[in-house]
């Protein structure tokens, strides 16, 4: 079952090279089923981190990217352009704030998170600001692997502890800590506000998840934050990043999360689901007056050109997986899946769960203690589904398309493993 090659040269997403946690060697995909190499099947409740929101092997999906492929796969973005991106860009914009105008495209979601901040930068600086080059951000927050997002994930959740010092050193305030649907604390907010009235003469930006932190710890918070967050920016000169790569393409039950609290942010990033999860693809959004401002500074452009920028092949799914979401009733969709996760609640009463909390297709159950990831992998996949926990976090976000049965069976299977793991029977604390 283990393929002696990769085990021995082929790195895994935060694994050991020498020890590696057990990787399952997948022959095919389609829909909601994972088909591994020995035939095994499995229900997907992962969509591949956030982004097969149509599952695998979609038929439309399929037909988009060999149309694009009879095209060109790729062209440099610099000099040329083409309908894909163009057409992308149209229904993007269709879909996203209103305000939001203009936009960069990316190869991923930390490069989108980059540019996002290199805007930022860019507009103080084209204004004589040119001290307000730092970020603010909350505890929690996840935002990528590249060297600036990793910056402002939060220093001991966000996985990037290890780099210390050599990170750019960022000003953190409390997570956000009203849930989405308790009763909005205005106190609150008065530790963002210190914050912000000490340090806002160095600050370009602040950047959080809007409603669901995601990777730094799967919390859902109150869409009041935003509304008090955003006034606060405003009063002290400060631009505010949405970074919706997670949270966007209807995963909370709105297309994308600042509609819970009905905010426009000055960037905001978009990822993960924007193709179907098919391939990588990003983009950065801004408004029409950051851009401009940007564009009178002393540089004149935006300093930042990715070889695969606007890249066709992605654009092209890119556009025909939006299309397909926003043609469909999706929210009902959506609806049916949160529904049905709140069965995840019965677990809240067991001692070692912490919390169980569900928003639009993500249910989220969280323990007292780390999992042992080895071994409840191993279980999940003997019972036929594909969940990866982290830390405390056991958690699902399905594709859409997964039926009422096949998420039955994932829930089924995922509440059997957590009571489990009251009884002591396996995967033991890590
Ligand atoms: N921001 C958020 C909120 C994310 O969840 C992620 C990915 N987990 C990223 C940024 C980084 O995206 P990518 O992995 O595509 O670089």
């Amino acid at each position: 079952m283990v393929d002696q090659f990769d085990l021995e040269h082929i790195w895994h997403p935060y694994t050991s090279m020498m020890n590696p946690l057990p990787t399952f060697k997948v022959k095919r995909a389609c829909g909601v089923t994972i088909e591994l190499d020995d035939g095994r099947q499995l229900i997907d409740g992962m969509s591949s981190w956030w982004c097969t929101i149509h599952g695998y092997n979609h038929p439309e999906l399929n037909q988009a990217a060999k149309d694009q492929l009879d095209q060109m796969s790729h062209i440099m973005f610099g000099g040329f352009t083409h309908d894909p991106a163009i057409n992308l860009g149209k229904i993007l914009l269709k879909i996203t704030p209103p305000s939001l105008d203009k936009i960069f495209y990316s190869d991923s979601g930390s490069v989108s998170v980059e540019v996002a901040l290199k805007m930022a930068v860019q507009y103080w600086t084209a204004q004589g600001l040119s001290q307000k080059t730092n970020f603010i951000t909350t505890r929690s927050g996840y935002h990528g692997d590249t060297w600036n997002a990793m910056s402002v994930c939060d220093p001991v959740t966000g996985m990037h502890q290890i780099f210390g010092s050599s990170l750019a050193k960022r000003i953190f305030v409390p997570a956000p800590q009203t849930p989405f649907d308790a009763d909005w604390n205005p106190e609150e907010m008065h530790v963002v506000e210190q914050m912000l009235e000490a340090h806002h003469q160095e600050l370009a930006a602040f950047i959080i998840e809007p409603i669901v932190q995601g990777a730094g710890g799967m919390r859902f918070y109150h869409p009041e934050y935003l509304r008090q967050l955003k006034q606060l920016c405003d009063k002290y000169h400060l631009l505010l990043i949405f970074d919706e790569i997670a949270t966007g393409f209807g995963r909370t039950g709105k297309l994308f999360a600042w509609e819970h609290a009905q905010v426009e942010p000055d960037i905001m990033c978009i990822g993960k689901g924007l193709t179907g999860g098919y391939m990588s693809l990003a983009a950065t959004l801004t408004s029409k007056h950051v851009a401009e401002v940007i564009s009178q500074g002393e540089a004149g452009v935006f300093m930042h050109g990715p070889t695969f920028m606007g890249n066709p092949l992605a654009c092209a799914v890119a556009y025909k997986s939006t299309q397909l979401l926003i043609e469909q009733d999706w929210q009902s969709n959506i609806r049916r899946i949160e529904t049905q996760l709140q069965q995840l609640h019965s677990l809240a009463e067991l001692d070692h769960v912490a919390n169980v909390r569900i928003l639009g297709a993500i249910g989220v159950v969280e323990l007292k203690y780390n999992v042992n990831m080895r071994e409840l992998q191993h279980c999940f996949v003997e019972l036929g589904i594909w969940i990866r926990p982290f830390g405390t976090l056991v958690y699902i976000m399905p594709p859409y398309v997964i039926t009422t049965h096949e998420l039955e069976q994932l829930l089924q299977n995922m509440i059997k493993v957590v009571r489990e793991m009251e009884q002591g029977v396996h995967y033991g604390v890590a």
